[in-house]
């Protein structure tokens, strides 16, 4: 399925999950139907234990898509969250701000249109985590944006990091996808390079790291 966990492993994990409420559920199945890529489902339940088990409630996403993991961040977050999150693709930007209106949660959640690269220079609140989920070339480029507006201690979550495998493995790797692999080797090596960050790699849906911010640039 995801040429990254076991599909045995991968399958009696997901059946395990159920998804909160039925807006969400609906959502999943929206985005199934329509070739949306939103989180996998045991990334949705990583996101949603690790807020809770940190009291995040200021969090960062590139990439909305349909609102499907903003939505979950807001409820994982409980009331006094703030999620802002940037989505360039007009059409899902509309279906996203009608998905927050559905589940209440307009006051929670900050949809900006616009390109991550642009948008993310003029930012200036801080963040207690930071969800990479779009533009999936320039992970990298973007982390050098954000590393000043996250809080020390806070983690940024980058997801689709193994890409189907193909980070991993050239036998996997199909030729129009060679750029983009070829940067998120190179966004891997300088995480776990960093002296700023400390990062675990772990092999879940497909792919996801997560960095804890050490110290100040
Ligand atoms: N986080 C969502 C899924 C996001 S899919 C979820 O799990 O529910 C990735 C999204 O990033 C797409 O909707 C795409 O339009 C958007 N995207 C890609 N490149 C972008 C960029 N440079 N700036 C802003 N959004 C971008
Ligand atoms: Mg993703």
């Amino acid at each position: 399925m995801s040429n990254i966990a076991h599909d045995h492993a991968e399958e009696y994990i997901r059946s395990l999950i159920k998804e909160p409420n039925d807006l969400q559920n609906e959502l999943r199945k929206y985005a199934e139907e329509n070739n949306v890529p939103i989180v996998h489902k045991e990334v949705a339940q990583f996101l949603r234990v690790l807020i809770k088990s940190n009291n995040i409630k200021r969090i960062l996403e590139v990439g909305t898509a349909i609102g499907y993991s903003s939505i979950l961040m807001a409820e994982a977050a409980g009331s006094g969250a703030k999620i802002v999150t940037i989505e360039r693709d007009e059409n899902m930007y509309d279906i996203a701000i009608e998905n927050i209106k559905k589940a209440g949660l307009e006051d929670r959640i900050e949809v900006i249109k616009g390109d991550a690269l642009d948008v993310l220079n003029n930012i200036q609140d801080t963040f207690d985590m930071i969800f990479i989920d779009g533009a999936k070339g320039h992970y990298s480029e973007m982390l050098k944006i954000v590393t000043k507006i996250l809080k020390k201690n806070g983690i940024v979550f980058s997801d689709n990091v193994l890409f189907r495998g193909m980070v991993c493995s050239d036998e996997l790797l199909i030729r129009r996808k060679i750029t983009i692999v070829k940067r998120m080797r190179k966004y891997l090596k300088e995480l776990s390079e960093s002296n700023i960050f400390e990062t675990v790699i772990l092999p879940v849906g497909d792919g996801v790291a997560l960095s804890t911010k050490i110290k100040e640039e």
